[in-house]
């Protein structure tokens, strides 16, 4: 008789998640660490990294721990991953979490209009290289990087997953933040290059692109800071989720332990849109 499906092929392994401090990435952690996963947060601010990881250890009894690293600098996370071994022993498990907008890459106007003509600052023409290099940077490059120095050990265990953070704005661009959509869109691209190029080396990559949902770096765009009530923009993207709401990070867990697990070994080179029905609607 077939045994119940678990998650149980995952207790014992190792999983790197970059940005997990974070507070989508917090989420996943607390997903892993459920069944027993042993996770390192690797994340550029190693306070928070630390903390987040013995609050879940504690609550789970699970070992999860803090480590420092860039992910846009390889040396750093070379530096990351000898802890890691040292620590928690060879890595099965990538998730790529660390990504994010920033102002410096926003445009103030959705649309331009004729009377923007005169006031190019508030349109794409305003927008300075420097930040839109950043974000770009971080949410692509920052997902090449880690992948080239993460899997290392999958190579040699001859099986491993990567899980990349996609977003809405890789099918779509939002209007406003198009460093951001850019670079989403590529991180998709990647996820479907990287699939094939590793498939027959058994590690699977594959992606989750989490629909809206209120964190620090998009707070800014989605909340009147002064009545605590969604911004226009907010509330244009809960009229256009088909659920009607942003959604809670616990979201991410199924769809996140589904994708690492054995469960899914067929399944390399797919995004996986959780996004309360955002992406399947046409807006009438
Ligand atoms: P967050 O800002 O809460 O967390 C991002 C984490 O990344 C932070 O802990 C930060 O310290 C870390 N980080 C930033 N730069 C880094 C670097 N150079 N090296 C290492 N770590 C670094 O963001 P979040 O909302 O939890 O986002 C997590 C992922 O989900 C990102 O890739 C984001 O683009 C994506 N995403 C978020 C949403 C949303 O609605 N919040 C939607 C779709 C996709």
């Amino acid at each position: 008789m077939m045994k119940p499906m678990s998650f149980d092929d995952l207790k014992g392994k190792v999983c790197v998640i970059t940005g997990g401090a974070g507070v989508l990435g917090s989420a996943m952690v607390k997903a892993m660490a459920s069944v027993g996963i042993k996770i390192a947060i690797a994340d550029i601010n190693k306070e928070v990294a630390d903390k987040v990881a013995g609050e879940i250890a504690a609550e789970t009894g699970t070992q999860v721990i803090g480590v420092a690293a860039n992910v846009l600098d390889k040396e750093s996370l070379e530096q990351a991953k000898a802890i890691i071994n040292e620590q928690l022993g060879e890595i099965d498990i990538l998730v790529n979490g660390a990504g994010g907008n920033s102002p410096q890459a926003t445009t103030k106007v959705e649309q331009m209009q004729e009377k923007d003509i005169d006031n190019l600052a508030d349109t794409f023409y305003g927008l300075q290289m420097e930040g839109f290099d950043k974000v770009f940077a971080l949410n692509f490059k920052g997902t090449v990087l880690p992948t080239m120095v993460f899997t290392q050990d999958m190579l040699k265990l001859k099986k491993g997953v990567v899980l990349n953070i996609s977003s809405m704005n890789s099918y779509k661009p939002l209007t406003k933040i198009p460093a951001y959509s850019a670079a989403k869109s590529s991180v998709n691209n990647f996820t479907e290059w990287l699939a094939v190029h590793l498939a027959k080396v058994g590690i699977r990559v594959n992606a989750i692109a989490p629909g809206f949902f209120i964190t620090h770096q998009n707070r800014f765009l989605v909340m009147d800071e002064k009545t605590g009530n969604y911004s226009p923009r907010g509330q244009k993207i809960v009229d256009n989720t088909p659920m009607g709401k942003f959604g809670e990070p616990e979201d991410l867990q199924g769809a996140t332990l589904f994708l690492l697990s054995d469960i899914s070994s067929f399944i390399t080179g797919i995004v996986i849109p959780v996004d309360g029905g955002y992406s399947a609607f046409g807006g009438v």
